[in-house]
């Protein structure tokens, strides 16, 4: 066996600190799977949605909250922990996991999608990104060994290759091209410099839209002994066929590759289906808690706009059958009410209840994987959405 395919098996090594295992796989054309994903801080059953706690907060929920929506893992980011309060006080005061109070597994992304998307007079050389912070203005420098120390000291279950993505429409092939080449020379220094035995290191594979870059990403990453994979630089501004198109070239190369797939950043129900069915097991985004936060609550029928003053006298819970904390105690009406006097407490029972939503779903879909019916699902949930009846209201 040659290094690289030793290196490459970590995945299902036991000696590291995350491990994965396909348990159950679709029939048909569908590339959708099960597996359970093994960290230190407990199991976590795939396809996962993990909810964003951006600042060491999923924001108006407390970990009791979190627990009962059922995350198993849950996402926070690296460029706000390192701007503020800062990852060596985060570490220090214990660790993240500490910090905020919870004892299920955490991922922390790479900051490369928040240098890009949030910083300010951000300029990238080759050693790493300089920009300024979107907070306060002050100048700061993110290189790929800075930011595998910061998310050493915040000590998440799994950290992430600092990255170079790039806009794919807003970006000329060239550009695409040079930045993936720059975050493939980006994920070897931050293997070189990852040495936290008891975390996780995943990379993440670029190249925009362009099926060629793609795949030379792809093959550079599959033969690196990362954990797992994400895959960067789409759930933008991309149509869900070329999100299609990418993932067609993507999860084909690595087939008989045994780590976990993550898409990073996907989040509306469809959009998680469609991704799945390609064979994508992780997911993340804010959409569900910032969506609820807007009065709009999911429901199998579509969506509800809680501002509607035809809910302000609805006796009947947002979602009937619903475990969630909102639709077991309290009533459409007086969710209306909360939303319209900015009662803090709207935004908890909102994202509550889209969290569980989007939870269950994924539930749903590996029962559906599990037992041979996913192919079923699929076909009924396109066809409502092409009706425009229940799902595809949520998934736009
Ligand atoms: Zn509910």
């Amino acid at each position: 066996m040659t290094a690289t395919i030793q290196d490459a098996a970590r995945g299902t090594d036991t000696r590291r600190p995350v491990r994965f295992t396909v348990t159950s796989a679709s029939v048909g054309d569908s590339r959708a799977r099960t597996g359970i994903l093994d960290t230190p801080h407990g199991r976590v059953d795939t396809p996962v949605f993990m909810p964003v706690g951006t600042n060491a907060t999923v924001k108006a929920l407390d970990p009791d909250d979190i627990r009962e929506v059922g995350a198993r893992i849950i996402l926070s980011n690296t460029y706000h922990l390192a701007l503020r309060p800062g990852h060596e006080r985060i570490r220090d005061l214990g660790g993240l996991h500490a910090f905020m109070g919870w004892d299920r597994a955490i991922l922390t992304d790479s900051g490369g999608f928040q240098v890009v998307s949030l910083a300010q007079q951000r300029s990238i050389d080759e050693d790493g990104a300089t920009f300024r912070s979107h907070l306060d203005g002050s100048l700061q420098r993110f290189t790929p060994e800075h930011a595998i120390a910061v998310q050493e000291a915040l000590g998440a279950d799994i950290a992430v290759c600092f990255d170079h993505p790039v806009p794919p429409h807003a970006s000329a092939r060239s550009e695409v091209a040079d930045a993936t080449e720059r975050t493939h020379r980006w994920a070897d220094r931050c293997l070189a410099a990852h040495t936290r035995p008891d975390q996780a290191l995943f990379g993440i594979i670029q190249g925009g839209l362009e099926a060629d870059l793609r795949m030379a990403s792809t093959a550079f990453f599959a033969s690196r002994p990362f954990d797992g994979l994400c895959i960067g630089g789409l759930a933008g501004d991309e149509t869900p066929e070329q999100r299609r198109a990418v993932l067609d070239v993507v999860v084909p190369m690595l087939v008989d590759d045994p780590r976990p797939r993550y898409l990073m950043g996907l989040g509306s129900p469809m959009d998680l289906l469609d991704a799945v069915d390609a064979g994508v097991d992780m997911f993340d985004s804010v959409l569900p808690a910032r969506v609820a936060r807007n009065a709009t609550l999911w429901v199998p029928g579509g969506k509800l706009n809680l501002r509607n003053a035809r809910f302000l006298d609805d006796p009947r819970p947002v979602q009937e059958g619903c475990r969630c904390r909102l639709c077991r105690s309290f009533s459409r009406a007086y969710l209306a009410h909360l939303f319209r006097a900015n009662e803090l407490l709207a935004y908890r029972l909102a994202t509550c209840h889209n969290l569980t939503f989007t939870l269950d779903f994924m539930a749903r879909i590996r029962s559906a994987i599990a037992d041979g019916t996913f192919p079923q699902l699929t076909r009924d949930l396109r066809a409502q959405a092409a009706s425009r009846s229940p799902i595809d209201v949520v998934g736009s």
